[in-house]
């Protein structure tokens, strides 16, 4: 075998935890220290002039914080690291136009979690058919569900290996997630057809050959009444409560009914859309998106204070509907998977794409009768269809007429101008 069929692969794994009652004590202690230790640090970033914000600079608050509050010891020094590179590439993401800037984490609205950078530490065997244990810093041996052949003892080498994890504690319950490297034969080229797919709204994915791809609800009806009883004792409880008081464990678990539900809306979503990416990236060879980015759209609604946006409400209510589709995790679930199919996936640039008329190529004013219809307006076309295949089959239009956008180091990068002024010249 030829060294150049294989091919370095880097995924995460994401395994269910179960731990002790003391497990879960430690694991909590850590994401709440690492959580204070990200906001301590944009405090620090916010009070230091410009030529101060440096890594060096910021490392050294760190040890500094870590000498001087007790309980930020329990965090790992590794993991503290950690934290400062992710707040560093945060700023970056932000500059580069990827992401907000960084904000301070509250105690309940935000992700609880802790970076194990080093794959060697956790020295992870399997146990079970069904369960592997991992050694966490600080933690101690903790068991997880085993659902995939990690590269672990003898099966990993300098090419195969696991290079770090993190712990998580979300709605969808205490996870470990490990980062795995892999390297693998390189697969053929995917010899089925392209495809250009429509985020629709009217069908969540249109695809350019007629083909949809549909959902139900997420959740039943009965789940879905229970949801909103649920949040109207919890806006009561919040409202009887006196300023200053402690919120009531009652209160407490009325929140995480509500969390329990929408996480099991999640998991629903997250297997459809498990399920029709896999089924999209075995069918076809080439698959084009619109390279739409959705916290643009949702800022541009908003529009500026002195110039609001219009049509807010539409716009906003649109955009909910596209964040509850997650287009954006769709888009990142079809790129590995094509990848390791042999397929490609192309990103075009969105504008015009619904208005424009795929049979006749001109876009006419008035052509869309309303959101699911399209009527072609040009005298000598009259063509009449589904608005969603309409814009799929333009998608895949513009990326044979070599409008795609260039992907970046294997991954599909939208171009943007780069309007986000680097914070520090706030
Ligand atoms: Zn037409």
């Amino acid at each position: 075998m030829s060294q150049s069929t294989l091919i370095k692969r880097q995924f995460g794994h994401r395994a269910r935890l179960s731990l002790s009652p003391a497990e879960v004590l430690k694991a909590d202690g850590q994401a709440h220290a690492a959580r204070t230790m990200w906001n301590l640090l944009h405090a620090w970033w916010q009070m230091m002039p410009r030529e101060r914000r440096t890594l060096g600079h910021a490392d050294a608050a760190i040890r500094q914080a870590r000498e001087d509050i007790d309980f930020l010891a329990v965090l790992p020094a590794q993991a503290a690291q950690a934290v400062l590179k992710t707040y560093f590439r945060a700023w970056k993401n932000c500059w580069e136009g990827r992401a907000d800037a960084p904000n301070f984490k509250g105690r309940f609205r935000s992700v609880m979690s802790v970076d194990i950078p080093q794959g060697r530490d956790l020295n992870i065997t399997r146990v079970h058919r069904r369960w592997g244990v991992a050694n966490i810093p600080k933690v101690g041996r903790v068991r997880f569900r085993w659902t995939k052949d990690l590269p672990v003892g003898k099966r990993a080498n300098a090419e195969n290996r696991i290079t770090g994890a993190r712990l998580i504690k979300d709605a969808l319950g205490r996870h470990i997630a490990f980062r795995v490297q892999a390297l693998e034969v390189k697969p053929d080229p995917h010899q089925g057809p392209d495809v250009g797919i429509d985020v629709g709204v009217t069908v969540p994915i249109a695809l350019s050959d007629g083909e949809t791809y549909e959902h139900g609800e997420w959740l039943t009806e009965k789940e879905k009444a229970r949801l909103l009883r649920l949040e109207q004792r919890a806006a009561q409880r919040k409202q009887h409560r006196k300023p200053g008081e402690r919120t009531s464990r009652r209160l407490h678990r009325t929140y995480d009914q509500i969390a329990g539900l929408r996480a099991k809306a999640k998991r629903r979503a997250l297997d459809w859309q498990h399920r029709t990416t896999t089924v999209i990236a075995r069918t076809y060879g080439t698959v084009v998106v619109e390279a739409l980015t959705i916290t643009n759209m949702v800022k541009s609604a908003r529009g500026t204070i002195k110039e609001p946006g219009k049509n807010i409400a539409q716009k906003s209510g649109l955009n909910r509907s596209i964040s509850g589709e997650a287009w954006g995790r769709t888009v990142t679930m079809l790129t590995y998977k094509t990848a390791q199919l042999g397929g490609t996936l192309h990103k075009v640039p969105a504008p015009g794409t619904s208005r424009r008329c795929s049979a006749c190529g001109f876009t006419t004013p008035g052509s869309r009768e309303n959101q699911a219809v399209f009527v072609c307006k040009n005298p000598d076309c009259g063509w009449s269809g589904n608005a969603d295949h309409n814009a799929a089959r333009n998608v895949l239009h513009l990326y044979r007429m070599g409008l795609a956008l260039i992907p970046a180091a294997g991954r599909a990068v939208v171009r943007r101008a780069k309007r986000v002024k680097p914070a520090a010249a706030r």
